[in-house]
């Protein structure tokens, strides 16, 4: 008698499971959960195909077959679908989990429905609800026949909701493969229900949508790249928390490091002033050359770490390329202070007199090439030369230092502008620097989008120069640089002033700052009360009315910012309309835009000098309490 199903299907799908479960096996690393699962469900499909063959004879043979071992590996049959369905829930849900850790609420969900889809089976061993053998052996539906069905259908919608949730993560082709794994998946089953009751379908096209799974999603190639993926994910999170604690932890030391200097220079500039002794203001004047040269080592870091961050914004203003070329040349005058230098600069006559562009960063870049040209060079001169290229509509600010130091060999040229670079360690070990100068510097060229380049020769010198694309403000030439008399003028004491009759509220936590900044303005006369807490200045502030509050910006409990906002709020106040100026030694969020915004009218950075202090303040008195000396 012939078998009552055709099963020529299942049959061959049997050795295509082997093979997948042998590929499998040989290829996966079976300890990973998601590659268990993957394994797992080959290997129920596996026991399926089997037992559906094994039913297939058994119901054809029901005649001879016992009842019961008919009844039992039927039931056997349909628990293991229901168990494949599970399987592959739960291998379709891992998808929405870029970490393939099961969701706990569905991995319940599929379970109950299991575990209800078995009891189910149970007792239709008792009732024969689903189906049943009737006393010839055949095999007959009972009225909850299309249960059994049902149940692995829903689980396969379970899984291709899964699958399309998950679609983001897939590209076009992955897409299309998984389309295609469902409906391949589950034709088996529509087609034997509808067009095809005596074919076993059903395992055969399930094991071809697995087949598709494998060579499109579950490859090991896949599989690496998924997780390399992840890997560099979390990598870059790690990277950016770094990072962000990194700049938090140098503004942090660039206040703790300017706090102290701040006093330092704020005490030596008194002595200068107040000593008649020489040997005294020269020790002092060592004091403050020290001094400048460590606060000039905590901007090159913080700057460094702005400009890692990419938290360096370019501030473009309306400025005068004269007083530019006079300060930076001034810096060098007073570095090579000492020194066997002459310095030597040269400025074409027709470049235009004003420009827009950000002056203090090309002042930093100028700078630090006359700089490194001071300190490169034992003797010799130094040649500072500016040009321009363009028209009114642009033009390119040419500038070049030229020494005649120790040059730098062709070698070391090519690694010049990377971070901390610095050559001839043992030559140079008196040199004080960090080798961030230069790196910093073409960063900020870059950001210019300007250029920079260097020629130079071991023992002979180098040649530094720069192009800055600028706007123009007035095409009037500069004319004649008259260098000297511009050095003379800048030693002309700035004029002096009193106001006795003014009085300003000093707020800094600490005390020290608060000494600095009384010994700054002693020559000034002006009452100066002083608080060491935000409280501290708001019940000063109820009583007395103040022409301008200095504030300092961190302090414990209510800081700066805290309390300027509580002065403004007390609109009937003493205090409503009085200049308040922001202090701050943290120079990373130290943007004077960043204060204005907050409602400050000015700030000063820490360490502040003598002179920059008294004329900050002299901006905001009342004309009518300043006397001029
Ligand atoms: P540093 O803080 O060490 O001066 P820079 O980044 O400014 O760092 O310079 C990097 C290195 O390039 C220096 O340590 C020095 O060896 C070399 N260098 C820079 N400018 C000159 C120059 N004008 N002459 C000779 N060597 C120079």
């Amino acid at each position: 008698m012939e078998l009552v199903y055709n099963v020529y299907f299942e049959l061959s799908a049997g050795f295509f499971i082997l093979f997948l479960l042998l590929f499998v096996r040989t290829r996966y690393d079976l300890t990973l959960e998601r590659n268990k699962f993957f394994y797992h469900m080959i290997c129920c499909l596996l026991a399926v195909d089997v037992l559906d063959v094994v039913t297939a004879c058994t119901i054809s043979y029901g005649a001879i077959v016992p009842k019961g071992l008919n009844v039992l590996v039927n039931t056997i049959y349909f628990a293991l679908n229901g168990l494949l369905g599970y399987l592959y829930t739960n291998y379709c849900q891992q998808y929405n989990n870029n970490i393939y850790r099961r969701n706990r609420f569905i991995y319940m969900l599929s379970q109950v429905l299991l575990f209800g889809y078995w009891v189910l089976l149970l007792i239709n061993t008792f009732t024969g609800l689903l189906f049943y053998f009737d006393q010839n052996g055949n095999y007959c539906h009972g009225i909850l026949y299309l249960s059994v069905y049902i149940m692995p259908y829903i689980f396969f919608l379970m899984s291709a909701c899964f699958m399309f949730m998950a679609f983001p993560q897939f590209n076009i082709n992955q897409r299309v493969c998984i389309i295609m794994f469902l409906i391949v998946s589950a034709s088996g089953g529509v087609l034997q229900l509808v067009w095809f009751p005596d074919v076993l379908l059903n395992v055969f096209t399930i094991s071809l949508g697995i087949t598709i799974v494998l060579f499109s999603l579950e490859t090991p190639e896949y599989q690496q790249l998924k997780a390399t993926m992840v890997e560099l994910e979390e990598a870059k999170e790690q990277a950016q928390k770094e990072n962000a604690s990194k700049s938090q932890f140098l503004a942090n030391m660039s206040h703790e490091i300017r706090t102290p200097i701040n006093a330092i220079l704020g005490m030596n500039e008194m002595i200068l002033r107040e000593s008649e002794e020489n040997t005294i203001r020269e020790y002092a004047q060592n004091i403050q050359s020290a001094s400048d040269i460590l606060l000039s080592i905590v901007n090159e870091i913080l700057d460094f770490s702005k400009v890692a961050s990419g938290k360096m914004e370019l501030v473009p203003v309306e400025y005068e390329v004269a007083s530019l070329i006079r300060d930076c040349s001034t810096i060098v005058e007073t570095r090579a202070a000492g020194k066997d230098l002459r310095l030597e600069v040269s400025c074409d006559e027709t470049t235009p007199s004003r420009l827009y562009g950000d002056e203090t960063r090309i002042r930093q870049i100028l700078s630090n090439l006359l700089t490194n040209a001071v300190k490169y060079t034992p003797s010799g001169t130094i040649t500072f030369r500016i040009r321009w290229a363009g028209n009114k509509e642009g033009v390119n600010l040419i500038a070049s230092v030229e020494d005649t130091g120790i040059g730098i060999s062709e070698e070391n040229q090519k690694r010049l502008f990377d971070t901390f670079e610095r050559f001839d360690h043992e030559k140079n070990h008196n040199i004080e620097g960090t080798g961030l100068g230069l790196s910093i510097t073409k960063q900020l060229v870059d950001l210019m989008q300007g250029e920079i380049g260097v020629y130079s020769e071991l023992g002979k010198g180098s040649l530094f120069y720069v192009e800055i694309p600028q706007k123009v403000v007035s095409m009037k030439p500069i004319g004649k640089l008259d260098e000297a008399s511009h050095i003379e003028q800048n030693k002309v004491e700035k004029e002096k002033y009193h106001a006795p009759e003014a009085r300003i509220l000093v707020v800094d936590d600490v005390r020290m700052n608060v000494k600095v900044i009384q010994s700054l303005l002693k020559r000034t006369r002006i009452q100066i009360d002083t608080a060491t807490s935000g409280e501290e200045c708001l019940a000063l502030a109820k009583k007395n009315s103040y022409d301008v509050i200095l504030l300092d910006h961190m302090m414990p409990q209510m800081d700066g910012v805290e309390t300027f906002q509580k002065l403004r709020e007390n609109t009937s106040g003493l205090n409503y309309g009085t200049p308040v100026i922001a202090l701050t030694a943290n120079a990373i969020e130290g943007a004077k835009e960043e204060y204005k915004a907050l409602g400050f009218d000015d700030y000063l950075s820490k360490p502040m000098k003598g002179e920059e202090l008294e004329d900050m303040i002299r901006r905001y008195l009342p004309e009518d309490k300043i006397v001029n000396e």
